[in-house]
This record gives structure tokens, sequence and C-alpha cells, in this order.
């Protein structure tokens, strides 16, 4: 492959702080050197006088799928509008539809469409979870060239139901927990530590799956060293249901079965205490954090109490919008408002989340990272339009004005992803198209069953 060097105007990444005058030479996919004379060498060049270049995006917690299929109609619930906790009463339900009304192409094409927009908003690395039939998907992101790490939902119980008055009812556990199915995708597609395309286990949570299930799982992880994550001290009714059945808390739950270790991602922890922090941050496991999610449920996310517990934090755009420069923006309003202390959450400490943070959590130290030798992985950003100027700090004007359409350069191990805009590896028009019909399809089928909530299923007929 052809040398590259990229000529931005600033480079910053969490190691190396933020630097200008540097020229990044790129050969065989990995960065070959940071140099501050202009290199010679035979090579494409890429020059932006304003341009600013950072390692990508790592997007630790998201449900790719799931952006698509619930936009415009989980918003804006009023209380009413579901009986009880949206998880169980509206998410998981009309997944379960998904799963089953369409077929594998049309799964991989919302699959493709949602990488899509995961790249053009500046993820390079995307930790995903979703159900067994996530085969479309790892296959739609090798076929795009973006970094997927694929964590497939298992569950001890298949679905919940819920009473009439919202409570979950747990269902007989199942035969079939998926264990299977994530080992036949790990050895299919698995590219080992360093690879691109990874296989994991997404346990779905402490309330549908049992403790012989998490230390089978956990077992699993150390002998075979794949990624490993799962939702942790979410919500009340988990939290209820864990100390009824165990007396303890997710988290104290999760240390005593051994699962808190590097590697082990733990989704939201919203309702960890300090001191649950602190056990967290000791045994070296990561939280990932995705506040806008939960904003959109008029829910707080404790940003600025686990950047000051020290633990090991990424972000992720959970299912929304899977935009992250938009997301970081608003965890890092949600992070100044909740804690009422302006100066918490910089511009530094969220894209440090976003790169190293997220990097480390998932043991990649060759990624999130400017270093010689890391992977190519990188963001070119044009800060020359009006709403940046003038620029004093280039982490800052992102953070406070930045736009993804600004986006000029997305490559992952060396390979442009996307250039001047465009999506260079999938023809993004057709595949908006056909992604965008299969979510119609699931919506008409969910109000045919009545499966889910009248007054939710209505806002589809449209
Ligand atoms: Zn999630």
């Amino acid at each position: 492959m052809r040398s590259l060097v990229i000529e931005p105007r600033w480079i910053w990444d969490a190691a190396g702080g933020l630097r200008g005058g540097r020229f990044v030479i790129v050969q065989d996919g990995r960065i070959a050197d940071v140099v501050t004379e202009r290199p010679t060498l035979d090579a494409e060049r890429i020059a932006l006088p304003d341009g600013f270049l950072l390692p990508g995006f790592v997007n630790l917690h998201n449900h790719a799928f799931s952006a698509p299929l619930f936009r415009g109609l989980a918003d804006d619930i009023e209380e009413g509008d579901l009986p009880g906790d949206i998880v169980y009463a509206l998410l998981m339900p009309l997944g379960d539809i998904a799963a089953e009304a369409l077929s594998e192409e049309e799964i991989g094409d919302v699959a493709e469409m949602a990488l899509i927009e995961t790249l053009k908003g500046g993820s390079t690395t995307i930790m995903d979870v979703w159900r067994l039939q996530q085969a479309p998907f790892i296959e739609r992101g090798r076929r795009l060239g973006l970094r997927t790490y694929s964590c497939p939902y298992l569950f001890s119980t298949p679905k919940m139901d819920m009473t009439p008055d919202g409570r979950p009812i747990t269902a007989p556990p199942a035969a079939d927990t998926g264990f299977d199915t994530v080992m036949d995708l790990f050895r299919r597609y698995d590219e080992g530590p360093r690879g691109r395309t990874r296989i994991g286990f997404g346990p779905h949570g402490l309330d549908t799956c049992t403790p012989e299930l998490l230390t089978r799982i956990g077992r699993t992880v150390e002998e075979i060293g794949c990624p490993l994550t799962i939702h942790a001290a979410q919500s009340d009714v988990e939290l209820q249901i864990v100390r009824e059945r165990y007396g303890k808390s997710p988290i104290e739950h999760l240390r005593d079965m051994e699962l808190l270790r590097p590697g082990t991602v733990l989704a939201h922890c919203v309702k960890a205490t300090d001191e649950e922090l602190a056990i967290i941050r000791a045994q070296d496991a990561a939280v990932a954090s995705c506040p806008y999610a939960f904003a959109r449920s008029g829910l707080g996310v404790p940003f600025a109490r686990f950047l000051d517990s020290g633990v090991r934090l990424g972000v992720g755009t959970d299912g929304v919008g899977l935009d992250m420069v938009a997301e970081l923006r608003a965890a890092q309003m949600l992070a100044k408002v909740q804690a009422g202390r302006g100066g918490i959450a910089s511009a530094e400490a969220m894209l440090r989340s976003a790169t190293a943070g997220g990097a480390t959590a998932i043991g990649r130290d060759d990624l999130g990272t400017l270093a010689k030798g890391a992977a190519a992985d990188l963001l070119l950003f044009d800060l020359s339009a009006a709403r940046y100027q003038p620029v004093w700090n280039p982490l800052q004007a992102l953070l406070t004005s930045g736009v993804a359409a600004d986006l000029r350069l997305l490559m992952v191990d060396g390979v442009a992803l996307l250039r001047d805009g465009r999506v260079t590896t999938a023809d993004e028009a057709a595949v908006t198209r056909r992604g965008a019909a299969a979510i119609r399809k699931v919506w008409d089928k969910a109000r045919a069953l009545g499966r889910i909530p009248a007054r939710v299923a209505a806002r589809g007929a449209a």
C-alpha cells in the first residue's frame, strides 16, 4: 500500500496533547511516524490548512440496529404511554418483532444504514450489542471496513412480560441462552486481539441472566480472550430484581461472580454508588456511558461522578443518534448541569473518554492514540468554517461548535472509509433507501400484531 502523509494544522491525542506543525505518516495501516519536518518520501499527501487530526472515536456502547428502529417513535414518551419501563415495554418487544419480521438481507440493510451513520459521526470502532441474528451486522461492518466489536445478547430468560401495573415478569429459563450461537460467530468471524472484526459476549443484564450463565461466560472469556459487555446498574427495576434474588447490588453481584476485571465493559452504571465506582475502578473494569440516551427519557447520568471517580470511562451512543460529535456535546452539557460546575467535563476530558478511554476499556493500546506504531484509525476535521472562528483551541472548537459534517477524512487501518464527506465503501443512498423501508415493515408488523402499546404504535402509522 502506498504511503500517506497527512498535513493538518493541529494534532491531538490523550497521551501527547495538542501539537502543531506535525506531519503524520501512514504506512501499511499503521502510523509509521509523527515528524516535525515535511517528509520527502514518495507518498500521497492530504494537506488541510485548518485541519484537526485526532484518533478515531471508540463508540463503546451501542445498539446500531435500535437507532433507526426506534427513531422518532421512542421520543417524548409521556407517563401512561407505556405500561412500565421502556426497556421491557417497548425496546425488547420491538426488537423481537424485528428479528422475526425481517429477512437476513433486510437486517443487513438496516445494520449497514446504521453503520454508515456511525461512520459519518466519527466512530472508527463500535462496540455493538444486538440479537443473535447479528451475522449480517458483522458482514456489513466488514464490507464497510469499520472496526466492530459485536457482542450479541444472551438471555437466560428469553423475554420479559409485564404485569398490568408494569412490573416485569420473568419467563421460565430458556433452553437456549444463545451461548453456542455466540461461540459459532466467534469461530467464524473473530480476528483476534488486534483484529478489526471481533466477536464477544453481550449478556443482557443481571436481571435477565442467571449466575450460572454469567459465570460460564466469564470463564469462556478468560479462556478465549474475547470481549465482554453487560448492562449493569441501569434501572430501578433491575436493582430491585437483583436485590430480591441475590440480596446485593448489581455491581456487588458482578464482583462476586468475578466478572469485574480488565476488558469488561459495563454499560450505564447510572445507579452505581461512589463506593461501587471505586470497586469497578479497583478491578480495572470500564464504564460505558451514554448520557444522551438517558436524557431523552428525562433521566440524568452521573457523568461528572464517573469523571471524578477515576474509573476507566468511555462514551457510547446507545442507539439513539449514532453521531459521536453530538453525543459528546450532549454528554458534556449534561455533566456540567448535573455537577453545577462549568469546569467539569472539559473538551479534553470528553475527547479522552471517546478515544483513549474507550480504547483501553477494550484492551487496545494501539487504538485511541497517534503514537508511532498505532493503528491508523484517524479523524481529520476541517475547522475552517465560520462556526469555529477564531480557533484558539481546536478541542474546544470541536466540542462547542463541531458538526460531524465537517469530518473530511475517516480512516480505519489506514484505509479511507470517508473522504470529503463521502462514504467510499458503500452506495450510501441505496443502502439508506432499503434500510428505511425495512424499518417501516417492522412497525407495520408490530401494529398488526398489537404487541406494542397502542399509543406508541400509532406514531408509526403515518
Ligand atoms: Zn444498551
